[in-house]
């Protein structure tokens, strides 16, 4: 079984190049911020208490995410294997996936970290805008909460997984097809 978490901050490809991970490996992609979006536009309970955090660009307190992940673990036995996406994003989440694999009996094989530039994230990231109807993405100040919550709290997981000898940092500039290109390499350079 191969897990793979992908990695980096907004606006770097995470859920473009996911669907390129998800259809060559065949693995189940599983993207918290879709499935946060999904609650809210289905206002559950669960949506209406994750608003509030996505739309001023902070993180969805700890419990109520890893809670979520677990669930959504549950419901795909039949998974060859899974592709986190957004997920994990603060160091206790990196150690809650370490035991909900292990309960799955399986582990994560590796964390693809995408790394772009800060100027090149903000022009994307106001590019998709335009076409995702995210209001978290219209906006200059939330954009650059986003960016300043993955440099204080996201981006001290990579250590979390290089001390597993698990980090693959792969440059995310260049074309999505330059990009996907890497991602492959690092994957298959995992037995
Ligand atoms: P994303 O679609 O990954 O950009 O996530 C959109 C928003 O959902 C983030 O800005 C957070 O507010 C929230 N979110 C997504 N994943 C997580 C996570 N693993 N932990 C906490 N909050 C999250």
């Amino acid at each position: 079984m191969r897990n793979l978490v992908l990695f980096g901050p907004p606006g770097a490809g995470k859920g473009t190049q996911s669907e390129r991970l998800q259809d060559h490996y065949q693995l189940f992609h599983l993207s918290t911020g879709d499935i946060f979006r999904y609650n809210i536009k289905n206002e559950t309970a669960l949506g209406r208490k994750a608003k509030a955090y996505i739309d001023q660009g902070q993180l969805v307190p700890d419990e109520l995410t890893i809670h979520m992940l677990a669930q959504e673990l549950d419901k795909h036995p039949e998974a060859a294997g899974f592709i986190f996406d957004g997920f994990p994003r603060t160091t206790a989440q990196a150690q809650a996936l370490d035991k909900l694999m292990e309960q799955h009996q399986t582990q994560i094989t590796a964390m693809l970290a995408l790394e772009v530039e800060e100027e090149e994230l903000r022009k994307r990231l106001l590019a998709r805008a335009e076409v995702s109807g995210r209001s978290d993405d219209a906006d200059p100040a939330v954009i650059q909460k986003r960016i300043d919550v993955y440099r204080q709290e996201t981006e001290p997981v990579k250590k979390y997984y290089q001390s597993q000898s698990k980090l693959d940092q792969i440059n995310g500039m260049g074309t999505i097809d330059e990009v996907t290109k890497r991602l492959f390499e690092a994957v298959d350079a995992r037995p």
